[in-house]
């Protein structure tokens, strides 16, 4: 398995895309994420647009849900008519459904492909396209559910955003790589991740690699020294500072 970084931003970064990474396994793509800046930069950085089967949405801020509408509609307009799988916490159809109506009607309406949508809960297991996900809760401002995807025996887990939980740490075990958001350096604030919790985080699930993403702009600008030094100690761990277009490739 392959994980493309589309983007690694936090919301508001106007350099770097919101945080999304296309998973790719015999030659299907799974986008986990896909928020207002992450759908042109999908565009930039996936080597097959097209390719894609499935849509993951860990929480509805607007940094991961609504470049959803762009995303659907540009399909429509270059004529897909394969169908996407769109998977979600609890009315992610409503959701979707109603981001529609209010920006790209057309695409509910005269449809040029289907949206198969999936539910996704704590308890739930999935196997869509050939990739096998599970879930579980972490501590954000809203409901959100990181993932876990699995595919040709390698592992990805994504957090979405939020600090970590049991839950979490559970699922990433023994990963092949752990995708954390790092909003702050080290300030414990409730509803975010830190760089240094992320790199415990993976330390602990005995993970075999760490990615960042969706470091605070300002962090992320005037602070990169500060997070590489917190990396570097990072030891046996392979901890990485992805931007977007990144490519790893998953044992
Ligand atoms: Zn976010
Ligand atoms: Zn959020």
């Amino acid at each position: 398995m392959q994980c493309i970084f589309i983007g690694v931003g936090e919301a508001f970064d106007e350099r770097h895309p919101n945080t999304s990474l296309l998973a790719r396994a015999g030659g299907a793509g799974m986008l986990l994420d896909c928020g207002f800046t992450a759908a042109a930069a999908y565009f930039r950085h996936a080597p097959e647009p097209d390719s894609l089967r499935a849509v993951y949405i860990s929480h509805f801020h607007g940094d991961h849900f609504c470049g959803l509408p762009y995303l659907l509609a540009r399909f429509k307009e270059e004529g897909r008519t394969r169908p996407l799988a769109v998977i979600g916490r609890r009315d992610i159809q409503g959701k979707v459904e109603r981001l529609l109506k209010l920006s790209y009607r057309s695409v509910l309406e005269t449809p040029s492909f289907r949206l198969d949508f999936h539910e996704a809960g704590s308890e739930t297991a999935l196997d869509v396209a050939g990739f096998r996900l599970r879930f579980a809760p972490s501590a954000h401002s809203q409901p959100c559910l990181a993932v876990r995807v699995e595919a040709d025996g390698a592992s990805l887990f994504y957090s979405g955003d939020g600090r970590p939980t049991a839950e979490t740490l559970a699922l990433a075990q023994s990963a092949g790589l752990v995708a954390h958001e790092a909003y702050h350096l080290d300030r414990d604030v409730p509803g975010h991740g830190t760089v240094d919790g992320a790199l415990d985080f993976a330390r602990q699930a005995d993970a075999q690699a760490v990615a960042l993403v969706h470091i605070e702009r300002g962090l992320r600008r005037n602070g990169r020294e500060r997070i590489l030094n917190r990396m570097e100690r990072a030891g046996d761990l392979r901890a990485l500072l992805p931007v977007s277009g990144d490519t790893v490739d998953i044992p």
